[in-house]
Formats: C-alpha cells, structure tokens, sequence
C-alpha cells in the first residue's frame, strides 16, 4: 500500500455514540474520498460485519477496527484496535466484560443529576443509544442538549460530565494489558488513541507509552481529529523516538457534532511509518 493514501482508521456509528449507521458512513466515507477505511465503535465489534460488508460494497479497503476503555493510572485512555480478527472469542469476551458495567455507570449517572435537578436522564439518555448495551456519556449529553438545559455537547461535557463536575462517575474500565492482547492475538495492531487528550504528565505518559509497547502494543495515533497541528506534530516525534507506528483517523461521530468530517485530515508528518503499511494482509 502506498505510504500516504487518504486513510481515516477512526470513527463511531450507531453501534456506540454515532448518530449514523454503518452503511451511511461508508457511504460518506467513500464520497469523502477515503481510500482505506476503519469503523472503530467503543468497546463493541457489533457493527464490523455490516461495515467490511457495506465498504466492500462501494469498492471501499476496510480494516476491522474497535475503541477499546481502558484505566490507566486512574484516568481513561482509548486504545484503538485495527485489523484484528472480529470472531475472536477472547475479544468478543473481553468487551462484553468491559461494556457491561455501562448499565450501572448510567443509573448512577442518572441519579446525580436529578440531584442537580435534571430528570429522566436515564430514560432520555437510553432514548439516544442505537445500542442499549454501550450508553454511554454522549447520550447523556444528547439529551441535555434535546431539553434545552445546554446548547450543545461540549457545554454538557464541561458543565457536567467531566470529573468533578455533578453527573461525572468514576469507573474502572479493561486493563492496558488485556486490550492490548485482545487485539494482537487476533492478529491486529494496537494504537494508543488520541494521547494529547489525557493531559498526563511527561512521566505518566512515558510509563503509558512504554507498559503499552511491553505489552506489544505497535502504535500512536498522530493525526486525529482530537489534536491540533502542533499536537500532531508532538506525537509525530514521540512515534519517532519510541519507534512507534503512526496512525490516522477523524474521529468522526456525527455531520452536526463532529469539528472533523471523515477523510478531511492533514495527512501524516515526513517521516514516520505508517500503520496501514504493516496492515497490507489484513485488508478487506
Ligand atoms: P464514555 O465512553 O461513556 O465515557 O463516553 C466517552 C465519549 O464521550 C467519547 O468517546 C466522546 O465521544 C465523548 N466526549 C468525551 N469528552 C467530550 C467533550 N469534551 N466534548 C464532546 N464529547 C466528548
Ligand atoms: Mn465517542
Ligand atoms: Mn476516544
Ligand atoms: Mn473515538
């Protein structure tokens, strides 16, 4: 595969907190110009039949792709999977075990902002979730937006879904090293996920970056639609000096909430090696 084709290896559907189904974005994906394509849905693989199917159908490449949650040093990290084998037991297992404590995560959720006089929230959430099984925060903030309580979902992530704030619950996720041989085992890669976001300090993330590669973790995301340009180029040098394959994705979620549309990316800095080139047998 050439080294910098239109990739874009991260985006949600409905399977997790998309608002559109698997078959719309390929669609938009393909009308996007994207040349190698990756639905990667939070902690849920439900939708990767529909989505190889639906790319294969528009003449589209297609690596599997998953968001897996994880706690790290107390804080949430995403690490993306690509390329793995979806009929994986111990994969399809372990995210079952990681989505399960949804359920109560939202009930509580729920039950702290009626505190702070929104109600329903559960309920209303629940309403906005394609996937009962993975509600998740977006949901949440949906409905906050719907009933007029903040103006869009940022307002709702920083007024009340972030730590400290009143509907934000502490929850412990899959460990590092268990989504990082969920993917590998299935043949796949694993990439740390947009790491400009968890704001850890230098020493914090070198621990991150260095379990994740012991592990056998492969990957960074550099170019994602989370980072800003200097950001990008941040985790271009990190990929660099610890030897770590690049990767690419928007990130996209949704036409009106979404900053970055699929396959509108910067494409990667000089100089790294890109993910797709160690996936050339695991495309569909
Ligand atoms: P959860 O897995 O339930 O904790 O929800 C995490 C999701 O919330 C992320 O994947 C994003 O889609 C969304 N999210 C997190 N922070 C923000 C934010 N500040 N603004 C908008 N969406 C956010
Ligand atoms: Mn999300
Ligand atoms: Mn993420
Ligand atoms: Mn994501």
């Amino acid at each position: 595969m050439t080294l910098q084709i239109n990739a874009d290896l991260h985006c949600h559907s409905t399977v997790s907190d998309g608002t559109l189904e698997p078959e719309v974005l390929a669609a938009r994906a393909k009308a996007n110009g994207v040349e190698l394509w990756a639905l990667t849905d939070h902690d849920e693989i439900g939708g990767q039949q529909r989505a190889l199917e639906a790319a294969q159908a528009e003449g589209l490449k297609y690596l599997t792709g998953v968001e897996i949650s994880v706690t790290f040093a107390d804080t949430t990290v995403h690490i993306v999977g690509l390329g793995f084998d979806h009929t994986n037991p111990r994969m399809v297992e372990g995210l079952a075990d990681t989505r399960d404590g949804r359920g109560p995560r939202a009930l509580e959720m729920s039950n702290q902002l009626a505190k702070v006089g929104i109600h329903g929230a559960y309920e209303g959430a629940l309403k906005h979730a394609g996937n009962p099984k993975l509600i998740s925060r977006t949901h949440f903030a949906r409905f906050l937006v719907e009933t007029g309580v903040c103006r869009d979902t940022s307002e709702v992530f920083r007024k009340y879904l972030t730590e400290g704030k009143p509907g934000y619950v502490e929850h412990r996720w899959a460990k590092l090293g268990d989504a990082v041989q969920w993917i590998t085992q299935g043949g796949g890669i694993a990439v740390i996920a947009h790491p400009a976001r968890y704001h850890f300090s230098p020493t914090v993330e070198y621990a991150l970056f260095s379990e994740f590669k012991q592990h056998g973790g492969l990957g960074v995301e550099v170019v994602t639609g989370s980072h800003s340009s200097a950001e990008a180029l941040r985790y271009a040098d990190m990929a660099r000096e610890m030897d770590l394959l690049a990767s690419r994705g928007s990130d996209f979620h949704s036409p009106t909430e979404s900053h970055v549309d699929l396959g509108k990316l910067p494409p990667l800095p000089a100089g790294l090696t890109p993910v797709w080139s160690q996936l050339s047998d695991r495309v569909h």
